[in-house]
Parts: structure tokens; C-alpha cells; sequence
């Protein structure tokens, strides 16, 4: 029998219990007993023990006294304490399931709650991790984390990419740094069905790469050969590239970012398909109502843009994003075109989107056929408690002239 850990207690109100019973791992600062654990008594990302208000435990974890979010439960009962034994334990069950599900080592490894490590993202590159903090309990558990994943996956460089806005809510400072390994000039590459993109741990969007959509990519087989294709907001070329791979006869890549279309430049090259791929900086609502001037169509139209719905108030406003956006993408899209559209918005519900899409084909008077509901690979597994895990939604659909 091992001790009982013995952390200073964070009480629960009565029956705010009852939701990390039902599964979830958060609590809200208006659900602590704040008479019996006074949130000032803790720093940001001290390890608690989450008890409810008969005393009886229900785990350990961490607080952020600062944050609404003010503690996130890692660990069901006392057993264990949160150091690097347990992130190892963690990181090879996170590994286990990566390891079954692709042949090579380019995922994202570890997932937050999804993963039993709320706060945590870990994306892997090969010998490469990039990995991210978005609490003040990950960001104090730092050197563990960095230690348990030299120890589980050797790799030669760790990065920490705490760069994300969502930080702020947490009071902590963005940066980006490497915590392990050299500082070598050869760029990040991942690999993607085959395809090799380079990607930049520092300066990149993210954690480098979107893995969450490579599942989503799979589906552009049989739909571009031949074909011209048009690839919104597309970062490196994830999407642009996969359907050149495919056979497409023409890809435009456009994003704002001048960084990630010299990058697609080059990726294009590293892959033999410069001929076939081009990149436009441009906004895009700008670049497709110019396309829409002109007259352009393509054949294959991709909206992947990054979340207009950041906060639940902004869900009316980014509806109409949505909705002008696919209205849009429709415009350039031939008479019987593919329009691949998402939204990573945890906000935006899944209907909405389509309603988006509907709405925009009605007005144009075109008749959309839904062919793949798109979702989230399963290297970011869903939290059947955690509503917020569930984030990316997509479809794929036929675009025909009104019947
Ligand atoms: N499709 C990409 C991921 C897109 S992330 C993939 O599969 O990997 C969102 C991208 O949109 C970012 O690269 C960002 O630079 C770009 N972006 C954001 N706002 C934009 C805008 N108004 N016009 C064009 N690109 C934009």
C-alpha cells in the first residue's frame, strides 16, 4: 500500500462534486468552499487534493487561484503523486495508442484531458516534440514533463511552444524555447502519407503542424484527379499538397501568412510538385471575391480556416463568418465542384456549419449533397465529459447547379 498523498485540500461546495464523479476534470472558482480552502491560499499550479464537502477525496490536482477555471483534476484518489512517475505512466499510455494507430512517429502524442494531462499538448516530429502548456499546473510541472518524455521517447530536441493566447487567462508569459537537445540549423519535417513538409517549432502556427485534420486530407483520393484545386487558409499546404499527391492537375495555396507561403513554395519543391502548386499571400474573403470578379472556378474548393468563434459570445457573429465564407468559396466553385469546408471552433455547433453552407447554396441557388462528415483525428481523442475536446467539424460536399 502506498501513502496517501498529502496535499492541502481544495473543498467543494456540496454536490459540486457531482460533475468530476460524472467524468469531467474541471473546477470553476464558484464551486470551491472557499470558507474551508481559501483560493488565496494557493499559488498558481500548486498541486491540491480535490475533496468534496464531507472531506471525502476525489483526487489531486492542480489550482490556478487566478483562473475560472481554478483547478483541474489530474488523478483519482490519493495515490499517486503528480510527478514525473505518474507523466510517465501517462505518456506511454498516450504512446500506446499512437503507436497502434500509425506506422511512423508523426502524431500528436499527447491530447490534455483527453490524455489524463489537462493543460498538456504534445505534438511529435520524429526524434522531434513540440510541446505546449496551457496552465499554470503544466507550466510548474515543466522539468517533470520535459524529463518523463526525454525518458519515454528519446528524442533529440524537446521544444516548448508557449506561445498561445490562451495562456493569458492564466497570467503567464509567452514564449518558445528549447528544453532539450541541440540547437541544430535543419529544418522540422513531418512526414503525411508520404509527402514531407517543413515546419518551424518557433515560428509556426500552433505546435507546427495540423495532425488534426491528416485523416480528413485522406478523403481528397478519387476527388482531384485532374483536377484544379483551390486550398483557403492553408498554412503549410496540408490540404493543396495531399491533392496534388492525388493527382490534381493545378493547386493554389492562399494564406495571409508570408512565412507559410514561402514554406509552401518550398514544400512544393521538396516534393517534386512545383509545377502543379503555387502560393498567393492574400486575405482570403479578398482573394476569393477577386476570383469571383474574375470568374475563376476550380473544381475542388477547401475552407479551413482558423476559429471564428473563439468565446460562446461570439457564436452570432461568427455564423455569419461562416455562412459569408462558404457563400464564397461557392462562387469560384464549378458547376459540379467539392467543397471541403471546417470549423475548429469548439463554438460553432456541428449543425451550424452545415446550416452555413446550406444557407449560402440556397441563396446561390445551388444544391449541396453532404459526401464525409469530417471530424478530429484519433490522435486527439474526444473526452466523452469534456464538451470542449470536441472541436473540429467538417464536411465534404458535392456542389451541383439548384435541381
Ligand atoms: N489548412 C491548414 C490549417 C489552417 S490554420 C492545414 O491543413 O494545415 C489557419 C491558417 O489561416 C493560418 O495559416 C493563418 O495564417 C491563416 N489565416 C488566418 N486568417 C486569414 C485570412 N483572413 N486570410 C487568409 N489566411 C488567413
Amino acid at each position: 500500500m502506498t501513502e496517501d498523498i498529502a496535499y492541502p485540500p481544495l473543498v467543494l461546495k456540496r454536490g459540486e462534486d457531482a460533475r468530476l464523479r460524472a467524468g469531467h476534470l474541471w473546477v470553476f472558482s464558484n464551486e470551491v468552499d472557499v470558507e474551508r480552502s481559501p483560493l488565496s491560499g494557493f499559488a498558481p499550479g500548486d498541486a491540491c487534493a480535490i475533496v468534496d464537502s464531507r472531506g471525502r477525496a476525489i483526487g489531486v490536482g492542480y489550482v490556478n487561484p487566478n483562473s475560472l477555471i481554478c483547478a483541474r483534476l489530474v488523478n483519482r484518489g490519493l495515490g499517486h503523486a503528480l510527478d514525473r512517475s505518474l507523466l510517465v505512466h501517462r505518456l506511454n499510455i498516450a504512446l500506446a495508442l499512437r503507436e497502434r494507430l500509425y506506422d511512423e512517429p508523426y502524431y500528436r502524442l499527447v491530447f490534455g484531458e483527453s490524455d489524463g494531462l489537462p493543460g498538456l499538448t504534445i505534438d511529435r516530429f520524429g526524434d522531434v516534440l513540440v510541446a505546449q502548456a496551457t496552465t499554470a499546473g503544466m507550466e510548474r510541472l515543466k522539468d517533470a514533463i520535459t524529463e518523463a518524455a526525454v525518458k519515454v521517447l528519446k528524442p533529440r530536441q524537446l521544444w516548448w511552444k508557449n506561445d498561445a493566447s490562451i495562456r493569458a487567462l492564466e497570467h503567464l508569459p509567452e514564449y518558445a524555447d528549447l528544453a532539450y537537445g541541440e540547437p541544430v540549423a535543419q529544418p522540422m519535417l513531418v512526414r503525411e502519407a508520404g509527402l514531407e513538409f517543413e515546419c518551424d517549432p518557433v515560428g509556426g502556427q500552433k505546435t507546427g503542424w495540423f495532425y488534426d485534420q491528416r485523416g480528413n486530407r485522406d478523403h481528397l483520393a478519387r476527388l482531384c484527379e485532374g483536377k484544379r484545386v483551390l486550398d483557403m487558409f492553408s498554412y503549410l499546404g496540408g490540404w493543396g499538397l495531399r491533392a496534388a499527391a492525388f493527382g490534381a492537375r493545378e493547386v493554389v495555396c492562399v494564406d495571409a501568412s508570408q512565412d507559410a507561403v514561402d514554406a509552401i513554395t518550398r514544400n512544393a519543391a521538396r516534393n517534386g510538385m512545383a509545377d502543379r502548386v503555387s502560393a498567393v499571400r492574400a486575405d482570403a474573403f479578398d482573394h476569393l471575391k477577386a476570383l469571383r470578379e474574375q470568374r475563376e472556378h476550380y473544381d475542388v474548393v477547401v475552407l479551413d480556416p482558423p476559429a471564428f468563434v473563439k468565446r460562446k459570445k461570439d457564436l452570432a457573429e461568427g455564423r455569419i463568418a461562416y455562412r459569408r465564407l462558404n457563400e464564397l468559396g461557392m462562387q469560384v466553385l464549378s458547376r459540379d465542384g467539392i467543397l471541403v469546408t471546417c470549423s475548429c471552433s469548439h463554438h460553432m455547433p456541428r449543425a451550424a456549419l452545415l446550416d452555413a453552407v446550406q444557407q449560402g447554396a440556397r441563396h446561390l441557388d445551388r444544391q449541396a449533397q453532404v459526401l464525409v462528415s469530417l471530424q478530429q483525428g484519433p490522435d486527439h481523442p474526444v473526452h466523452p465529459a469534456i464538451p470542449e475536446t470536441d472541436y473540429l467539424k467538417g464536411y465534404i460536399l458535392r456542389v451541383l447547379p439548384a435541381a
